[in-house]
Formats: C-alpha cells, sequence, structure tokens
C-alpha cells in the first residue's frame, strides 16, 4: 500500500511491505506558492515577530538576566524538555504581576522592520494571522493588539499570580509548554477552521518542527541566525520585505 507521509520538508512514499522509499524535496517554488495561497499563516513571536526573546527580557528586568540567559541557551539546543527549561527559567524569575505589567509600560515589546506591514498585507488578502508563541500571553497580547490581530489568534503560555499578584507558576496545560506545542497548535487550528495551506514563519528550532502539520515552514533569519534552521529551511530570509515581494504576485 503506498503510504505517503511529510517529514522534514519532504515527501515520502513508502511501499510496505517493500523496504521501497523515495522522496520528492519541497521546492522553493513550492514553498513560494503555499505561501502566496495560504490561507493562514502563524508567526512566531520571540526573535521573529518581535526583535527580542521576552523571557530574557522579562529576567534582565528582574535582575535575573545572565542566568536566564544560559538556561534560554541551553533550552534551544534542546537538551531538556521544553516545560523543564520553562519551569527552571520561571523559578529563578518568579516575577510578579507588576513587573510585568512594568516591563510591557517601561520596554515595550520592539517589532520587527516590515512585520506591520506584513500583517496588514496578509488582512487584506483575508489570510487569517495567528501568533504561536512558546512565551507568556500577557506580552504576546500586547503585540498582536499592536498588529491588529484578535486576542482569539494568540496562542502562548500563561503565567499564574496569586490575589496579591505574587508569581504562582504557569498554566502546564497549554499546549505551548510542551515541546512540539507549536504543531499541536496548527493541527488544532487545521481542523477547527479546515485551512489547507497553512504557513508557520519563525527563527527556531520548535518553529521548524511545526512542518508539518503546517504545510510550509519559512525561516527568519533577520533578527538572529540559527544555523540548523537556516540549514534545513527550504525558503530562508533576513527580511519580511521578502515575503511582502512575493504577495504582491498575487
Ligand atoms: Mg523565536
Amino acid at each position: 500500500m503506498l503510504k505517503p507521509f511529510h517529514h522534514n520538508n519532504q515527501w515520502h512514499f513508502c511501499l510496505s511491505p517493500a523496504c521501497f522509499c523515495f522522496s520528492i524535496m519541497t521546492t522553493l517554488s513550492q514553498t513560494k506558492e503555499i505561501f502566496r495561497r495560504a490561507d493562514a499563516v502563524c508567526f512566531d513571536v520571540d526573535s521573529t515577530v518581535i526583535r527580542e526573546e521576552g523571557i530574557d527580557e522579562l529576567a534582565k528586568f528582574c535582575g535575573v538576566g545572565d542566568a536566564v540567559t544560559e538556561m534560554t541557551r541551553k533550552a534551544m539546543g534542546g537538551s531538556v524538555s521544553f516545560k523543564t527549561a520553562l519551569t527552571e527559567r520561571l523559578s529563578i524569575i518568579r516575577c510578579s504581576r507588576e513587573q510585568v505589567n512594568k516591563l510591557i509600560t517601561d520596554h515595550p515589546p520592539q517589532l520587527t522592520a516590515g512585520i506591520k506591514e506584513l500583517v496588514d498585507t496578509l488582512h487584506q488578502h483575508n489570510v487569517k494571522v495567528f501568533l504561536i508563541s512558546g512565551g507568556f500571553r500577557c506580552i504576546v497580547e500586547h503585540v498582536a493588539t499592536q498588529l491588529n490581530i484578535p486576542l482569539h489568534h494568540v496562542y502562548a503560555n500563561r503565567l499564574k499570580f496569586y490575589f496579591n499578584g505574587e508569581y504562582a507558576g504557569f498554566d502546564e496545560t497549554q499546549p505551548t509548554a510542551e515541546s512540539n506545542g507549536k504543531g499541536k497548535v496548527i493541527s488544532m487550528l487545521k481542523e477547527k477552521h479546515g485551512f489547507k495551506n497553512v504557513v508557520m514563519i519563525g527563527d527556531g528550532a520548535t518553529d521548524l518542527e511545526a512542518c508539518p502539520p503546517a504545510n510550509a515552514f519559512i525561516g527568519f533569519g533577520g533578527n538572529v541566525i540559527r544555523q540548523q534552521v537556516k540549514e534545513r529551511s527550504v525558503w530562508y530570509v533576513t527580511s519580511f520585505g521578502e515575503l511582502l515581494k512575493e504577495l504582491e504576485k498575487i
């Protein structure tokens, strides 16, 4: 029986039980076509839509920047699970509700150049835009508001606070708290809305791993270039202008 499956941007066709496999690369032109025809585009947030890593900024603001930056680096190397890495970093930061609010007021997240124009253009083409982040909902919602993205299109982790505003942990039931969480959100979106062409855009390994179920992945190196992601991306861009140019062909 012929069983096609999509893995690492490649379609594999296996004839079972015979050990006969071949693969067809998703080409650059195919990826661009999926982007032009997308019914939904999902963006990573940290180092993609915004210029910084939200958790590192929060840690700096709370006076534990160095310790947490080192843990973020390790977490990106993939040696610990996403949830463990998040738990460990937050147990050092232990931010209060007041500190988070003050961070957003005093050091609002910096939008990456061109993202506003790109999201506006996608909206004009009736493409649904989602933000899927391993960062924190309170910060990501602020970003969504600036980009006119509805708050129910935001998928991110939720910080929890006690009534007096002290840190009380995070909601461990959110899909974005898990390794492969971004893929789980995309599968859910496809099922819920019936999307046929979903594109994931991001700088990190967790974004690349969300394809599949995403139909195409675009690597973004406008803020930081992660070599492994660059090498494994069929389409890798360093500015959102390159994506805008593609939409002008529609
Ligand atoms: Mg990122």
